[in-house]
């Protein structure tokens, strides 16, 4: 922000779970520190009540103070178009099923995702998890122990995902009990976790978790979700390639979002800003039709056309994978360039 709302120096960053209680909640206040005014957006803050505002201080720092279209800003503010009921939207799009353990999905062969903790740092208004009460859940001791007595009984599993809500959401201490488990099961050889929070609050990359993931015997994977390059500041920049040079795998998906990064600009700055940071592009998903955010939703025709202008303008390791997922699909589905067979389902 060039007109600051948070005074505090770099150098006197508080720690992340201080920023998680420092989180805008009113978009009033939000407003305010972007040199907004509430009252011009009356209707829009209406929307606060189908899904709480939450938005972390180091994001706002990344936006632009006094643009209402700012791309950081559009993703996180309640708006009047989230009354808008659209066909084919629901409150479920995914339909996710129960898995075999509460708290464990098991869809893909080789790997199994944990919901290691429910609420998230930042509440994307897009997000297909926001008619679920997803702050309640947690994984509890017994969760674990049938979690890992599965995973014993299924030796083709070799991956552990972590994901929420946030896995980041957990403290370190937990994170370090919990690796400490699964690495007692020597058919499993990679950790991978699903994160949004170092985007929003870059000092959730601690050195002890950064120390913890390197050491471990796993290979670990640290999946982003970064949808515009404002998002990425030096400071995550910094850190990331700290991350990258302790050999942990970093990778990004992000969501195409109409009015935020459905232009060829937006998208080839993400890709290169991403390299910068010592991290891969990995999918680019097509929205979930989840009640509230059609808004948001960029046609096919357009997402393929995207698509396609971006194997014009960038190295092939720069391109993601454009992708939607679909309920009760095993896998996610590619979607391909117009010319070529209907969507084809990738083993991704
Ligand atoms: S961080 Fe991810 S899970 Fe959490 S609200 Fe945003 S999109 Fe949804």
């Amino acid at each position: 922000m060039s007109e600051s709302a948070y005074p505090i120096s770099l150098n006197d960053r508080p720690d992340w779970q201080f920023e998680l209680k420092q989180a805008y909640t009113r978009p009033e206040d939000l407003l305010r520190a972007l040199g907004l005014e509430p009252s011009l957006f009356l209707g829009d803050i209406k929307a606060r009540k189908l899904f709480s505002m939450r938005v972390p201080r180091p994001f706002v720092e990344q936006m632009k103070a006094g643009d209402s279209n700012d791309p950081l800003l559009r993703q996180v503010l309640p708006l009047r178009n989230e009354f808008d009921s659209a066909p084919g939207y629901s409150t479920d799009p995914l339909q996710e099923q129960q898995g075999p353990v509460e708290g464990l999905l098991h869809k893909y062969k080789s790997r199994v995702l944990l919901i290691l903790q429910g609420g998230c740092a930042v509440n994307c208004r897009y997000c297909f998890r926001r008619h679920f009460p997803y702050d309640e859940l947690t994984f509890s001791k017994r969760q674990l122990s049938d979690t890992l007595n599965y995973i014993k009984d299924n030796p083709e599993i070799n991956e552990v995902i972590l994901s929420g809500g946030d896995p980041l959401m957990a403290n370190d201490k937990r994170l370090k009990d919990l690796i400490k488990e699964f690495e007692l099961l020597p058919q499993l050889i990679r950790l991978r976790i699903h994160s949004r929070l170092p985007v929003v609050i870059p000092s959730r990359l601690t050195s002890e978790l950064k120390d913890l993931l390197s050491k471990s015997r796993f290979k670990s994977v640290l999946v982003l979700h970064v949808n515009h390059a404002n998002e990425v500041s030096e400071t995550l920049t910094r850190t990331l390639k700290e991350w990258h040079h302790a050999g942990i795998h970093l990778l990004n998906q992000s969501v195409l979002l109409n009015g935020v990064n459905d232009n060829i600009e937006a998208l080839t700055q993400l890709s290169e800003k991403l390299f910068d940071a010592s991290v891969l592009p990995y999918y680019l998903h097509q929205l979930d039709k989840v009640e509230g955010a059609s808004h948001f939703a960029v046609g096919d025709d357009k997402a393929q056309t995207l698509w396609q202008q971006m194997t014009y303008e960038l190295p092939g390791f720069l391109v993601p994978r454009l992708v939607r997922e679909q309920a009760g699909e095993l896998s996610k589905t590619a979607i391909m360039p117009d010319g070529t067979n209907e969507s084809t389902k990738d083993k991704l």
